[in-house]
């Protein structure tokens, strides 16, 4: 699986902009098929929205399940209410209103936790959602009977040679489109790439509003890549452990079938974990599991890393040796050694000697350190992967044996 070039946070965050910007640049074509074709394009948002609810059903991600109802709504409302031409009765205000809402009502997913579509979360988002719609209709309705006289002069004045969008509102979706796009950035999550698409495609839409069939082609293009994320959502949960988000098992097996003719294999082991365990409890054990994993992530030499099972992680470097792999190796021992692991709880006495004489600085908080072992094999020594992670294995018993906190690379003998 080599995931991980579009995986990456900038490959995420560039893609949609990417195809963006092949769309925009071939938008007369667009606009040629569309026209030849109109009763499907206009109806192919549906069909991909629908289908993307369908497939967040059958994975239980009703939080992206949410975004593409979202999205529905609204191509339902531009295709149903905006068609209009912009400065007729209420169609500016309308698309207005729109603009503003969506991307809340997609921001608002955030606030629930996935799971079932059936779920009552599921439903409390969809009464927000029509509370959005009434509010809506209460606003259209007081402007409509002459409730807000010249709005147009005001804060909804709108700068045409860049938009026929009302000014303030344009800048807002641009922050949008850049609060979610620091999101994928920096957080990365599939659900993060997938409301940022949805921004970003119906912004467009509505600051281009007056360009034919945009809302098709944007909401389409939305709607092509939310299946995309949905089937990359539901690989990383078959591909990923829940707990570190790291690859797991099967991932390593699948990437152990082409390691390439040059590698090196680590298998890391925290050392006396079980003893941890007993002293703190397990959920706090596995926060230290996830802990470790992300300091382990920060291995150098383009190594990749995997959860093998319980404490056990295994590391594959490509065309490094193990002496090379073991200088980076190093820097990861090293920092899992200094990291000083504050557990609060004054309740969690330590029962256990090992954890017991490490430092304490008051009743509610104390500071401990783990440590980790290591075994090393390269392809110089074992050619097949699957035989070098066994002698990795053994050189990691050897690691253990000779006092932990430390790393052993398998020899010949
Ligand atoms: P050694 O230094 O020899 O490796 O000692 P150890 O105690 O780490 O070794 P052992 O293999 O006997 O124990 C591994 C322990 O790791 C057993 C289990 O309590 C813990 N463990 C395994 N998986 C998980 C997990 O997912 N969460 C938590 N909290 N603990 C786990
Ligand atoms: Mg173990
Ligand atoms: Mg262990």
């Amino acid at each position: 699986m080599s995931s991980s070039l579009v995986t990456s946070p900038w490959f995420r965050f560039t893609f949609p902009l990417m195809l963006l910007a092949a769309i925009w640049y071939g938008m007369n074509n667009v606009i040629v098929l569309t026209r030849a074709n109109s009763g499907l394009a206009g109806g192919l948002p549906y069909a991909l929205f629908l289908s993307s609810i369908a497939i967040a059903f059958i994975f239980k991600q009703s939080r992206m399940a949410m975004v593409a109802c979202t999205m529905l709504i609204s191509y339902w409302v531009i295709q149903y209410r905006l068609q209009s031409p912009l400065y007729t009765g209420s169609t500016l205000l309308e698309l207005s209103i729109l603009s503003f809402v969506l991307p809340v009502a997609c921001l608002l997913s955030y606030a629930f936790k996935n799971g079932d579509l059936l779920s009552r979360a599921f439903f409390v988002y969809l009464i927000l959602l029509a509370c959005f719609g009434l509010w809506a209709y209460v606003t259209v309705d007081y402007y409509v009977s002459g409730g807000y006289g010249s709005l147009k002069d005001t804060f909804l004045f709108s700068v045409p040679e860049i938009s026929k969008l009302p000014f303030i509102l344009v800048l807002y979706l641009l922050a949008m489109v850049g609060i979610t796009g620091i999101f994928v950035l920096t957080k990365n999550r599939i659900m993060d790439v997938f409301i940022y698409t949805a921004i970003l495609m119906s912004s467009t839409t509505f600051i281009f509003f007056q360009l034919q069939f945009v809302s098709s082609t944007m909401f389409s293009l939305s709607g092509a890549l939310m299946m995309l994320y949905l089937i990359s959502a539901s690989h990383e949960m078959a591909f990923n452990d829940q707990l570190t988000q790291l690859p797991g098992r099967h991932a390593l097996e699948i990437d152990l079938r082409s390691p390439g003719r040059k590698f090196a294999i680590a298998m890391v082991d925290i050392d006396h974990f079980k003893s941890f365990n007993d002293s703190y409890g397990h959920d706090t054990g596995d926060d230290v599991l996830k802990l470790v994993a992300s300091r382990i992530r920060l291995v150098k030499g383009k190594a990749k890393i995997y959860r093998y099972g319980g404490e056990e992680f295994t590391i594959l470097f490509k065309g490094k040796t193990a002496e090379q792999a073991k200088e980076y190796l190093e820097q990861i021992r090293q920092d899992i050694e200094q990291y000083d692991l504050v557990i609060r709880d004054s309740d969690s006495r330590p029962k256990d000697d090992k954890y017991g004489a490490t430092k304490r600085s008051d009743n509610r908080s104390q500071s401990v350190n783990i440590t980790i072992s290591v075994g090393v094999c390269d392809s110089s020594l074992e050619k097949r992967a699957k035989e070098a992670i066994k002698r990795a294995d053994e050189a990691l018993y050897q690691a253990k044996k000779a006092g932990r906190n430390r790393i052993k690379i398998a020899s010949y003998s």
